[in-house]
C-alpha cells in the first residue's frame, strides 16, 4: 500500500500548509509526478479521496503534473525522451542519464 502512505504524507503536507496560512479549507493540491516515480495514479487518488474525508481537505482535488523521462547522453551530451526504459543512447551508444521522470512534489496548496 505504497499510494496509501503516500496520499497520507501529501494530505500532511496539504494540511499543514492551510494550518500555516490559517486556512480552513483546501480546493486543490498539485502535485508533480515523474512518469518513473512508481506511483499509481489511481490508486493514489483513491487513497487521497478515503483520507481526506472531515478535515479541510475534504473538497480538495488532486491535480497531477505528469513529467515525462527524459535522459542526456553521458557522450554525446544530446537530450531524449526516454521510452521503453531503454538507457543506451541510440546515436553513439553512450549511456543515458536521467534528468527527469522520478519527482513526487508537492507543487502548491490552494487554500482558503
Ligand atoms: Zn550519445
Amino acid at each position: 500500500m505504497h499510494e496509501a502512505t503516500l496520499a497520507e504524507n501529501i494530505l500532511n503536507i496539504a494540511l499543514d500548509a492551510a494550518e500555516k496560512n490559517h486556512a480552513t479549507k483546501i480546493f486543490k493540491v498539485g502535485l508533480t509526478l515523474g512518469e518513473m516515480a512508481g506511483v499509481e495514479v489511481e490508486a493514489l487518488t483513491l487513497s487521497f479521496d478515503v483520507l481526506k474525508k472531515n478535515s479541510p481537505a475534504e473538497d480538495a482535488a488532486l491535480v497531477i503534473n505528469r513529467v515525462p523521462l527524459s535522459a542526456t547522453c553521458n557522450k554525446c551530451g544530446k537530450n531524449f525522451r526516454l521510452e521503453h526504459y531503454n538507457f543506451f543512447c541510440p546515436e553513439c551508444d553512450g549511456i543515458l542519464i536521467l534528468q527527469s521522470g522520478r519527482e513526487l512534489l508537492v507543487d502548491f496548496v490552494d487554500c482558503e
